[in-house]
């Protein structure tokens, strides 16, 4: 008899020749330990390499595995949202193919959600195996984002994490485009908690996010839950003309004791600060606007009800 699906775990894959075989090997294990039904979805994002094939094997023989395959490389975050909108379980994991985040951390999530959590994100308390650089971005991005946005997005925290089922019905029902799934999860809200971890080694090859990936990944993340970016100009806008009108009287002073001519080159750089200031100051104002045109066409509700006590009718 098949079981009832109870979770889903979702894994990205992007040339993961070298690793599929073991991720699917230490996945099985770690949920063939829970005794509850589950489906693991693979999702090839285009890969270049002999992934599908692997995957297409391992499903012929496993029919708890399935495969989505994308038309081409559309990134990491598609891949999560397109694994989310497919997965039929009551608690749905997401995890990296590279088992740099273990596997074994599951059981721990799984037991928060059974504890009523309904988001359970793995904390990264040390990460291992990664270079310097890559750790210094990361370790800014994560505390920038956090000063610019208003909802608080946990720091040092990836997309490995499990969700309840009605986490993933909301976010499978949010129709932006360009997506910081984490972002999104924590903007949801509900019970929410987390499990530390120390973040692995790659299992094998090569990272796939190079940094034009990181790029586009960190600027959907601000993007997406801040425009302070644009209303910056504003305040650049504000300084500029402050200085520019200090220079010029300043200057109109100078030239005036000292019987100077009033036409000099600092009389010019002031009148250009105090026009860049102006301008700046408009686009900053436009900013505004703009940053609200945005959030209209995210489309996002203005807020999500979890249940109404008392409701009438019940
Ligand atoms: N990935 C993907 N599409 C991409 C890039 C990455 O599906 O365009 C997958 C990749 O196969 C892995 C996960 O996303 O399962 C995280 O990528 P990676 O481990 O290379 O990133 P890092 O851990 O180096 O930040
Ligand atoms: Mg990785």
């Amino acid at each position: 008899m098949q079981q009832d699906t109870v979770y889903s775990v979702v894994v990205p894959l992007y040339n993961e020749e070298l690793v599929i075989d073991e991720s699917y090997k230490r996945l099985k294990e770690i949920m063939d330990t829970t005794s509850e039904g589950y489906e693991i979805i693979f999702v090839n994002d285009g890969s270049r390499d002999r992934t599908r094939e692997k995957t297409e094997k391992i499903c012929s023989t496993d029919k708890n595995i399935k495969l989505v395959n994308f038309s081409r490389n559309f990134g990491h975050q598609p891949a999560i949202t397109a694994g989310m909108r497919v997965s039929q379980g009551e608690a749905v994991i997401v995890i990296d193919a590279d088992l740099q985040d273990p596997p074994e951390v599951i059981p721990e999530m799984i037991e928060k959600w059974k504890q009523g959590y309904d988001v359970v994100y793995g904390k990264r308390a040390k990460r291992e195996g990664e270079s310097f650089f890559k750790k210094l971005t990361a370790g800014v991005f994560y505390r920038l984002l956090k000063s610019m946005t208003s909802i608080d997005i946990p720091v040092d925290t990836g997309d490995f994490r499990l969700i309840d089922r009605k986490v993933c019905d909301v976010l499978n029902s949010l129709p932006e485009k360009n997506r910081y799934v984490r972002g999104l999860v924590s903007w949801i809200g509900y019970r929410q908690t987390y499990v530390e971890f120390i973040r692995q080694e790659r299992f094998a090859g090569d990272t796939k996010y190079p940094l034009k990936k990181m790029f586009k990944l960190a600027f959907d993340g601000i993007t997406s839950f801040s425009y302070k970016p644009l209303v910056m100009s504003g305040y650049l806008g504000g300084i500029s003309f402050f200085i520019g009108i200090i220079m010029l009287i300043m200057g109109l002073i100078n030239s005036a004791a000292k019987g100077l001519e009033l036409i000099n080159f600092q009389f010019l750089i002031s009148v250009d600060l105090i026009m860049f200031g102006i301008v700046l100051f408009c686009i900053g104002i436009i900013g505004q606007y703009i940053g609200r045109i945005f959030d209209e066409c995210r489309g996002r509700p203005n807020y999500i009800i979890e249940n109404i006590v008392n409701k009438r009718g019940e």
